[in-house]
């Protein structure tokens, strides 16, 4: 599961697919991916 970043409050969501909006400041803005492991490079 890939870990996304809201560019608003900066909250963290585990989710498969890219969250459309943030639980914890509604912000609808464009999550960021973050990387936890790079396995393959
Ligand atoms: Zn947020």
């Amino acid at each position: 599961m890939a870990v996304w970043k809201c560019p608003q409050c900066g909250h963290e969501q585990e989710a498969r697919c890219k969250p459309k909006k943030c639980p914890n400041c509604a912000e609808q803005g464009p999550f960021t991916k973050k990387e936890g492991e790079k396995k393959d490079k």
